[in-house]
């Protein structure tokens, strides 16, 4: 099977020590991204570990697929204990990165511990190129340490330019944390390449527990790896040439069909579709779009690159959660305002999910829904903590009781769009999920309820479906492939690409999805938090068919002798 190459580095930033291990049997296991960073966290991270405490430990790591040139896998996948939900959670962000991690010649990296001063952390190959000569080839630090307490409260554009500036590297070489991961914003997010983010679960402010303000990422040491390339497989141009709507509109295409499937939910809950929807959806963004954006490597090139010339206000996007978040969530139907919302978000470093679902509650519980300008002044103040913000920085679940609104939040995870009032079998996927209220923990239940395979009402008889998603998300992440790239990297790819079974790639999903559980069963999930903000047929029933079908316990808990102890990592 097709695997990534190349050690762990382990960076403790409070004793400024860099350690190499092998993990060829983690790579063996699991063959990289989100399933081999899963079994080293479930390993290495205490059970008990307080997600802000030196214990709790982030990686990041990529797949096989980043050492190819095929479009939708210009990605790269990061695994920590979230201060948000609490438990395990992975997150995925495109970009440019993903190249010159991988060039790096490491297929994970580790931050541990908890520095005393504000850092940027520098990774490379270790090999001095300029200062090579007769085949002899001259060593340079693998990792370096600068304390920049100048950046301190520096947004992520303003990071980006410092690193340029000083050290040469554009943005695709980093991965940055703005104010909100700084003052440990709950669901702050790590940016790269400005406007990319490893949104969900606020591994952001996990890094800026650390004081670590950025990592960089160079060198030209990318382990070799054969990625098969039979002539058929034509992915790179098919790609290329695709008129799929997604690649004028990006996510924000299907905003009218969800608006027209009830799906939208609307001044926060309250109503299920937006009378201004067409406002602020694909074709508002679309007008917006001044050229196109892609992810390294990618022809189908799905990014938003937009301009309001009006006001001069440049960003990328709004996708279409964040047109849900900070548009029909909060009332606001005007498209140049939600630009706003996502470049802040974008800027100070926050999901712009966890954000406008936060957002959105602070103006249901002051009667302002629409007031556009009250929502930007909010989302500066809780990336900086000051007054409200402070708050509404712990997160909705966390601060509903005191603005007087229900939470609208799984495992303290903020709602995503996909009403699952609506399509109740993407509700009790929200309801299961590891991950809490995200709606790319698995697609394929919700993508059959839009599309009417699958009938939106009722929760039973959908386990199969919800199980065989969430597998198969997961091996996605671990290849990596993005998600959006399923009708081109196709199942029959996969296989030939992996040179295994279906069968074979769904159970290296189901075994990361396993460990997650388990991990969070021993920081005491269970049953009790498989549950939504609002009652659907059945649930009950259907969440006992999930354990059943996964082979757990009814009370939500996976059987100890079904964890497979992956060989664990030497320190
Ligand atoms: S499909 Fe879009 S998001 Fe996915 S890798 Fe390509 S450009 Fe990036």
């Amino acid at each position: 099977m097709l695997r990534a190459k190349g050690p762990l580095l382990t960076v403790d930033v409070g004793e400024r020590t860099a350690t190499e291990t092998t993990i060829d049997d983690h790579l063996e296991a699991c063959v990289g991204g989100r399933a081999v960073a899963t079994a080293l966290a479930h390993d290495r991270i205490p059970f008990e570990a307080d997600p802000f405490g030196p214990e709790n430990r982030l990686y990041l790591s990529t797949g096989p697929l980043q050492q190819s040139k095929m479009s939708f896998t210009g990605r790269m996948n990061m695994t920590g204990l979230s201060p948000l939900t609490d438990g395990l959670v992975s997150t995925n962000a495109g970009g440019y990165l993903s190249r010159n991690f991988v060039d790096t010649g490491i297929s994970a990296l580790e931050i541990v511990g908890e520095s005393d001063e504000l850092l940027a952390v520098h990774v490379t190959d270790g090999v001095d190129e300029s200062h090579s000569s007769g085949g002899e080839t001259a060593s340079r630090p693998r990792v370096e340490f600068e304390t920049v307490p100048e950046l301190e409260g520096a947004t992520v554009p303003e990071t980006s330019d410092y690193i340029e500036e000083r050290h040469g590297l554009g943005p695709e070489h980093c991965v940055v944390v703005g104010p909100a991961g700084e003052n440990q914003v709950r669901f702050a997010s790590v940016m790269t390449y400005d406007h990319r983010a490893f949104g969900r679960g606020g591994l952001g402010a996990v890094l800026g527990s650390k004081n670590v303000k950025c990592v960089t990422f160079e060198g030209e040491s990318a382990p070799s790896v054969e990625i098969p390339n039979p002539p058929e497989m034509n992915v790179h141009s098919e790609a290329a040439q695709s008129e799929d709507l997604m690649r004028r509109q990006g996510t924000t295409g299907n905003t009218e069909m969800i608006n027209e499937a009830f799906s939208l939910p609307t001044r926060y809950f309250a109503e299920y579709e937006f009378e201004h929807a067409d406002a602020i959806g694909g074709d508002a963004v679309e007008e917006k779009k001044y050229k196109k954006g892609a992810c390294s490597a990618c022809a189908y090139a799905c990014k938003l690159p937009t301009r309001d010339e009006e006001t001069g206000l440049e960003t990328e996007g709004p996708e279409f959660e964040t047109v849900y978040a900070f548009g029909s969530l909060q009332g606001v139907g005007d498209i140049v305002d939600v630009m706003k919302s996502n470049d802040l978000c974008d800027t100070l470093g926050m999901d712009t999910i966890s954000a406008g679902v936060t957002v959105a509650a602070y103006l249901a519980s002051e009667d302002e829904f629409g007031n556009a300008d009250l929502a930007h002044d909010v989302t500066e103040r809780i990336a900086r903590r000051e007054g409200i913000g402070d708050l509404l920085a712990e997160g909705v679940e966390r601060c509903h009781d005191e603005l007087g609104v229900d939470s609208y939040a799984v495992k303290g995870l903020e709602l995503a769009a996909h009403d699952g009032r609506v399509l109740n079998g993407q509700g009790l996927s929200y309801a299961v999920a590891n991950r809490g209220g995200d709606h790319m923990y698995e697609s394929r239940v919700m993508s059959a309820e839009y599309g009417g395979r699958i009938d939106p009402e009722g929760t039973l008889g959908k386990v199969e479906a919800l199980v065989e998603g969430e597998n198969e998300a997961a091996f996605r992440d671990t290849g990596i492939v993005c998600a959006f790239g399923s009708g081109y990297v196709t199942d029959e790819r996969l296989e030939a690409l992996f040179d295994a079974d279906r069968e074979d790639l769904l159970e290296i999903g189901a075994r990361t999805v396993e460990l997650e559980r388990h991990f969070n069963n021993r920081r005491g999930f269970d049953r009790e938090d498989d549950r939504l903000p609002y009652e659907l047929p059945n649930l009950e029933a259907a969440i006992s068919e999930y354990y059943e079908a996964r082979g757990w316990n009814d009370d939500g808990t996976v059987p100890s002798s079904a964890i497979e102890s992956v060989a664990t990592a030497d320190d």
